[in-house]
């Protein structure tokens, strides 16, 4: 259904006051600039080669800090693939059946052929009656993007961005980079700081920029620490800020440690096998966002785990990776054949049924 009028205008505006904490942020970052580059370094700092140095490690700590803030708030959130989303023939389907069970009956037939182990509390397939998707693992819809995320981890109000697959690498070196912006003004400054009540600063108004700069850049490291702290133990256990709060159900039950595969391969999930790019903000996570290896005790028999149902030879691997949607960057995602092959069989083959699915409707 169209938007009316009225409602067109009240997301305009709310889209605006979105922006309103990034604002924030760079009003602080662009004071921080000012106070530091020209406030400290030029006008207060005298001997030379220390204000050379503060300048330099400064200023690349700077670029890398709004580089990737940059990239993580640009970075579109990846949406599922249209795999999941459902075709013409099945929302008609849908909408004509009004029991439930045939309802069922439908997602099932569409699901049985795509990579998705979770399910809802209910043991339910996850179904987003707004997207009209079947939701792959690790995904939610995201209520302020009105879209659902893949690997969603949170909405954040400070990038007015889905932190998800698609930036999630991006967030934690923008973490990462702000607690390092902060911990070197904090250090730096901190001896112009112990000045400044020894009453040894000269009477500008330098000496209060240079109060405030050590208060403020103290004070963010401590949250920003606390932050990037708790995501490097999220990154570390494989999981999202939402599984963290709500563990993901798999066809035997409720598993915190569901795509854990253990601490470098969940680290290299998210920032790449290719340690040159793990410092700068490219993309080089793993994976497609769609599907995610799992440890074998989640699998559903049911699903497909590879084209032609096939295990991997387990001897050898401790781990189960369903296939991936597309080409995939992953080495960790071992397969030979796209999962998706099997969209080419015919109806046929989608008879058989899962039990005990019912419609999701999460916001
Ligand atoms: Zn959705
Ligand atoms: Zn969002």
């Amino acid at each position: 259904m169209a938007p009316t009028g009225s409602r067109t205008i009240r997301n305009g505006c709310e889209r605006v006051l979105y922006w309103i904490p990034v604002l924030f942020i760079v009003l602080i970052v662009a004071w921080s600039y000012y106070a530091y580059v020209l406030q400290l370094c030029v006008d207060s700092i005298e001997d030379t080669k220390e204000k050379v140095v503060y300048l330099l490690v400064y200023h690349l700590i700077f670029i890398m800090f709004i580089w990737t803030y940059w990239q993580t708030i640009f970075t579109k959130p990846m949406t599922p693939l249209k795999e999941f989303h459902l075709s013409h023939a099945d929302k008609e389907l849908l909408q004509r059946e009004d029991r439930e069970e045939s309802q069922q009956e439908i997602l099932r037939r569409i699901a049985k052929d795509l990579p998705i182990y979770t399910r809802t509390n209910s043991g339910a397939i996850r179904f987003c009656e707004r997207c009209q998707l079947l939701k792959p693992d690790r995904s939610h819809h995201c209520s302020v993007c009105d879209k659902c995320v893949l690997k969603m981890d949170h909405h954040c109000p400070w990038v007015n961005n889905c932190v998800g697959f698609s930036n999630y690498k991006f967030f934690m070196q923008f973490l990462a980079y702000s607690l390092l912006y902060c911990l070197f003004i904090t250090a730096t400054d901190f001896q112009y700081f112990i000045k400044f009540w020894m009453n040894k600063l000269p009477d500008t108004q330098a000496k209060f920029h240079i109060l405030f700069l050590f208060f403020s850049a103290s004070m963010f490291s401590v949250s920003l620490a606390a932050l990037f702290i708790y995501h490097c133990w999220l990154v570390c256990k494989n999981r999202s800020t939402l599984e963290a709060v709500r563990s993901p159900v798999f066809g035997h039950g409720t598993d915190k440690n569901g795509f854990s595969l253990g601490f470098s391969k969940n680290l290299l999930q998210v920032f790449g096998d290719e340690s040159k790019y793990w410092p700068v903000p490219v993309f080089s996570s793993l994976g497609d966002g769609c599907s995610f290896p799992t440890g074998p005790v989640n699998l559903d028999p049911e699903q497909p785990s590879s084209p032609s149902g096939s295990s991997l030879n387990g001897a050898t691997e401790a781990r189960h990776y369903p296939k991936p949607l597309r080409e995939s960057q992953s080495r960790l995602l071992i397969s030979a054949h796209s999962w998706s092959e099997r969209d080419n069989a015919t109806d046929k083959d989608r008879g058989a049924s899962n039990p005990g699915m019912v419609m999701e409707n999460e916001a």
